[in-house]
């Protein structure tokens, strides 16, 4: 296993992390047999966006005694009533449904306050301008929760959200057929077969932005629907009529900037052993170039998609790597501190290169890595 720091509350998680919906209405047995393959595969990230009792109960069972070997993202405004899950902004429902998940899971603080669903510029509004996000930052003064966070599928409303400055975490739906739809607050317009007819050229520039604002901010990208709920899986249903298998969606996502987790929703315990299995494929079926290149209407063309296809290197550049950082730099008007620095720690750099042309001729995206190779000396200084 192999983890990533949300940089903004020093805590270290896996990049192979649990959703909590493969868990629901199992036995107590089974909550305790996924949790402890869970834990014996490294895996120390959950998120917790059910309110169901049952789920908190048998969960806080199965990590007693672990508190601290995992790390607890729980959901606020993410309440039950009347024996259902309800999305709710009143304050009273929301501290309740917050009390009850520290009660249940037996533990005193959750890591990640996660503000459950945000899609809407005004449901924005009623969260940043209203009580809850006071609430949050009340919570975090307390030590309740250590960061706050909001989930979304929205990247006009993420990138509200992360240039608030008051958030440390970002849950959002990424993959590779969601990445070239526009934004949307119906979260159904990403299912819809219809919004993936015609032809599509390069990811949506919106979300290309949110990633690359929250490297930039350091907000921690954790990710849900890396698999499209299945879709992507499947030749049949994947939007792009070619199917990805599991290592492409969650290379996929690991490779988006801003990236710390995958949250995949695993039902069972050789489900999670297939996405951890990640670590050993072999690189051809980790390497989602080889099906985004191979499109009609979906082009994805002179944009580094940080596949890594390109590699290796000639004198040994991370050349993704340079590409997003030289990405990162020249959207400010002053190179970022942060992003200098990441630079600098790389073990070569654009100054470097020797111009072999090698990479080149493997890029499926027709990027000009030499010209940015350049460019990368010019800014950075070397
Ligand atoms: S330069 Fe091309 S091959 Fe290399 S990481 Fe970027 S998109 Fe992939
Ligand atoms: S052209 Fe430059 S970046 Fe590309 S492989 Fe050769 S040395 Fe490396």
């Amino acid at each position: 296993m192999k983890y990533r720091e949300i940089k903004r509350c020093g805590i270290k998680v896996s990049e192979i992390a649990l959703g909590c919906e493969g868990f629901i209405g199992k036995s107590k047995r089974e909550y305790a047999e996924m949790v402890d393959r869970a834990f014996r595969m490294g895996i120390n990230f959950i998120d917790m966006y059910t309110p169901n009792p049952e789920f908190r109960d048998n969960f806080g069972a199965a990590i007693k005694g672990r508190r601290d070997k995992i790390v607890l993202q729980g959901h606020i405004c993410s309440c039950w009533e009347n024996g259902e899950y309800l999305r709710s902004r009143d304050l009273d429902k929301t501290k309740a449904a917050f009390e009850d998940q520290l009660k249940r899971l037996g533990v005193d603080y959750l890591d990640i306050g996660m503000i459950h669903y945000v899609d809407g510029e005004e449901d924005f509004k009623e969260v940043f301008e209203g009580d809850i996000i006071k609430y949050c930052q009340e919570l975090k003064k307390q030590g309740k929760i250590k960061g706050i966070g909001v989930s979304s599928h929205n990247p006009t409303v993420a990138i509200k959200a992360v240039k608030t400055g008051l958030i440390d975490v970002l849950m959002f739906s990424v993959n590779a057929a969601y990445d070239m739809q526009p934004p949307t607050e119906n979260v159904d317009d990403l299912f819809e077969p219809e919004n993936y007819k015609g032809s599509f050229l390069n990811a949506d520039p919106q979300r290309t932005r949110l990633y690359e604002l929250c490297e930039r901010e350091g907000v921690a990208i954790d990710v849900m629907k890396a698999f499209g709920g299945g879709d992507m899986l499947s030749e049949k249903y994947s939007p792009f009529g070619v199917a990805f298998n599991e290592y492409q969606c969650i290379e996929y996502c690991l490779t988006r900037p801003g990236v710390v987790s995958v949250m995949a929703g695993c039902k069972t315990v050789e489900e999670m052993e297939k996405a951890v299995s990640y670590y050993g494929a072999a690189r051809e079926e980790r390497d989602y170039s080889s099906v985004l290149s191979g499109m009609k209407r979906f082009k994805f063309s002179g944009n580094c998609m940080y596949c890594g296809h390109c590699a290796p290197c000639t004198v040994g550049i991370n050349i993704a790597d340079v590409n997003k950082y030289l990405k990162l730099a020249i959207v400010q008007k002053e190179v970022p501190e942060t992003v200098a620095d990441h630079y600098r720690l790389l073990a070569a750099h654009g100054g470097d290169c020797i111009e072999c042309g090698r990479c080149e001729k493997n890029c499926p995206f027709g990027v000009e890595i030499i010209k940015n190779m350049k460019k990368a000396e010019d800014i950075f200084g070397y």
